[in-house]
């Protein structure tokens, strides 16, 4: 008896020994970028964003720093990182941005919501537009509503745990001129269903093409449109997703 006791206490050990090893051995980094001195409910996402990102780093084996300090875009820093997650911001000085060009020509990867993507004729930076596959903010819907999306591919490893089509809680949507999908190196992912037009009160999206979510093929890279409030991340299937692109864009050699 005593020895069976001792057997169960060295294995208890053992197990919550090697379970200590296994999770201090990441296998890549993220550093999360994001802002608070910017629109209430993009700041909000973003404080949902980062508990859900320790959330997940906590039982996926990766590491995740964040920081509003968006100087910390230089080479030196992102060396250390395989990903970089942009929460409802993007950067606005030229060396920030060289820096990120410099860090997703050679290696990097990148995971962008909401206005992380956004830009228009004064943001003055063309290699993001590029970047994001010739995307150019158009218009949005408003007030923020739920809107059901269609999976363009279920077989992607970003997808591959998505239904056919799902509704998407709570958000402020995009719509991009030209659309991304004509791109021949972007591959869309999820698409607003045309069945949610009109979309909007105050200001309405009546038509047109509406990819949510995309990836250009010649970086690692996803965006998401998703963002805007405090419900962006009450839906299983969707928070299934956001774990999937950061893992595959972590883990993406
Ligand atoms: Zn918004």
């Amino acid at each position: 008896m005593r020895s069976l006791t001792l057997i169960g206490w060295l294995t208890i050990t053992f197990f919550s020994h090697s379970k200590k090893l296994f999770s201090q051995t990441p296998e890549f980094k993220v550093l999360a970028f994001y802002a608070t001195t910017v629109e209430k409910d993009h700041v909000d996402f973003a404080g949902d964003a980062l508990h859900f990102f320790a959330h997940l780093a906590s039982k996926d084996r990766f590491t995740i720093d964040s920081t509003v300090e968006w100087d910390k875009l230089n080479e030196e820093t992102l060396k250390n990182y395989q990903l970089v997650i942009w929460v409802n911001e993007f950067p606005h000085t030229e060396a920030q941005r060289r820096a990120f060009e410099h860090y997703m020509e050679h290696g990097g990867a990148w995971l962008g919501f909401h206005v992380a993507g956004y830009n228009d004729k004064d943001t003055n930076w063309p290699w993001l537009v590029d970047f994001l596959g010739g995307a150019v903010f158009y218009t949005n819907s408003w007030p923020p509503l739920a809107a059901r999306l269609v999976v363009d591919d279920r077989n992607h490893p970003v997808t591959r745990r998505l239904p056919a089509r799902f509704i998407s809680p709570i958000n402020e949507w995009y719509l991009w001129k030209p659309s991304p999908r004509l791109n021949k190196n972007v591959k869309v992912l999820v698409t607003l269903d045309s069945a949610n037009y009109p979309l909007g009160k105050k200001d309405i999206i009546k038509n047109g093409d509406l990819p949510v979510v995309w990836t250009n093929t010649q970086f690692k890279m996803v965006y998401m449109n998703m963002g805007h409030g405090d419900q962006v991340l009450t839906d299983s299937f969707q928070n299934n997703m956001i774990e999937d692109a950061i893992l595959w864009l972590g883990r993406k050699k």
